[in-house]
């Protein structure tokens, strides 16, 4: 949701100025791909819930070559020692310096996930470092764990756990039916694992639905928390403040963009988005216009008008409104959440109103919006992210193809 890829990384403060935030560079075209001879195709990809589109409609793919030379090409580009251990089976996922591939190890047969850091550049190893030094330490049920780690020169292949499950958001979709228990008992899977983070002084500060994954395709499978590349951790004797300019714009939290120093509650603002997010398929704070999007946030300003808001209880939306208030003093921590009355009552009940049909109708208004606004954008902004806009034609197809099946669903 939102800017799809792109993030904002962390850079030295500045004087207070709206839109200085420093994006990761845009995906410019397969020529240009530092992994242009990595994984070719998106093999059989894990986001089961998600129809794949067809290979020469996605412009990240090549031409198709014969598969047994496609995986000896791809497999050739890991470090051999990985390769010894590991059997490279499928790009999983994509990143600005990463590319993630699910993995069987040879001897046990288990699957894994392997991101693949290109550490080249300075970025690229800043992500890394981030992303080890908090993946070493944590040991959550709702956190992706880290089983080892490979390094060469150039590389750093980080072995995880493997979730299957897809992410947050296309199960919502997949699933065709939603209810505020639902999203409580998400929030309460995700607020675990964010209150333990917290407890061992590191926050995420990339929380978002693209980051929380699912375990497994099953209905009761719990969710983890992944992506820990612009995480901080606090060291011994530090205080608690973070002065960086990080994260992904639309979740980013205000005391961040007046940069002020801020803590770990720069997470509960994007749990507070997420949240508005899983209630009504809508983004609380959204424009084109990094500038005014910022505005937006700064003034804490979003409503609940349209669908689905009316049927949404008042517990949900005191539960949205103590997240996104703009003074962090104010908002709730992890576990002033988890004891939110909304979460507690309502992970309680049986069931609830089905919001998903104006949720999937609002993810489809939205989508083709931002196809206009993509198609306008691009004549005027052509240099804009390639990536992001290629990955948002990609996920606007499937929400509209997932939007015709639900919808169909619906009807019948
Ligand atoms: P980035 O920093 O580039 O966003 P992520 O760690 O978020 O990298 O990985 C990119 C995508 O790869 C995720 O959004 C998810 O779809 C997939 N992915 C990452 N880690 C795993 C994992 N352990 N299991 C399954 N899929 C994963
Ligand atoms: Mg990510």
């Amino acid at each position: 949701m939102g800017c799809g890829t792109s993030k904002v990384l962390p850079e030295p403060p500045k004087d207070v100025h709206l839109d200085l935030v420093k994006k990761v560079e845009p995906y410019t075209g397969y020529k240009n791909d530092i992994y242009k001879h990595f994984i070719k195709g998106d093999g059989d990809a894990i986001k089961s819930a998600i129809p794949s589109p067809p290979c020469h409609t996605n412009p990240l793919v090549e031409q198709p070559e014969p598969r047994k030379n496609r995986v000896a090409k791809y497999r050739a580009k890991f470090d051999p020692r990985v390769t010894a251990k590991y059997d490279i089976k499928a790009l999983i996922g994509r990143g600005s310096f990463s590319r993630v591939v699910r993995v069987e190890h040879k001897a046990t047969k288990q699957p894994y996930a392997i991101k693949l850091i290109e550490t080249k550049y300075r970025e690229g190893r800043e992500v890394c470092e981030s992303e080890l030094c908090v993946l070493r330490r944590v040991r959550h049920t709702n956190i992706i764990q880290l089983i080892e780690v490979f390094e060469t020169q150039e590389r750093v292949y980080m072995v995880m756990e493997l979730a299957t499950g897809g992410e947050l958001f296309d199960r919502i979709i997949a699933k065709g039916s939603f209810t505020e228990r639902d999203a409580t008992r998400v929030l309460q899977m995700v607020l675990d694992g964010v209150k333990y983070l917290h407890t061992l002084g590191i926050t995420h500060r990339d929380l978002k639905p693209e980051n929380l994954l699912y375990y497994h395709p099953g209905m009761d499978s719990k969710i983890m928390i992944t992506d820990f590349g612009l995480a901080s951790a606090r060291k011994k004797g530090d205080d608690c403040l973070m002065k960086t300019t990080c994260g992904t714009p639309e979740y980013i939290a205000p005391e961040i963009l007046v940069r002020k120093p801020y803590t770990n509650s720069v997470d509960m603002w994007a749990l507070g988005v997420i949240s508005y997010i899983l209630l009504s398929g809508t983004m609380p704070f959204e424009d084109d216009n990094r500038t005014r999007l910022y505005r937006q946030i700064l003034k804490g300003k979003y409503s609940y008008s349209g669908e689905p808001w009316p049927s949404v209880s008042n517990l949900a939306k005191d539960f949205i409104d103590r997240l996104l208030t703009v003074d962090p003093n104010d908002r709730m921590t992890a576990l002033q959440a988890l004891k939110h009355p909304w979460v507690v009552t309502m992970a309680a009940s049986s069931s609830m109103k089905n919001l998903h049909r104006s949720i999937s109708q609002n993810l489809l208004k939205r989508a083709s919006s931002r196809c206009q606004s993509t198609k306008s954008a691009q004549s005027t902004r052509s240099s804009r992210s390639t990536k992001s806009n290629k990955s948002r034609r990609v996920r606007e197809r499937e929400l509209r193809e997932l939007n015709l099946r639900y919808q169909q669903q619906y009807n019948g």
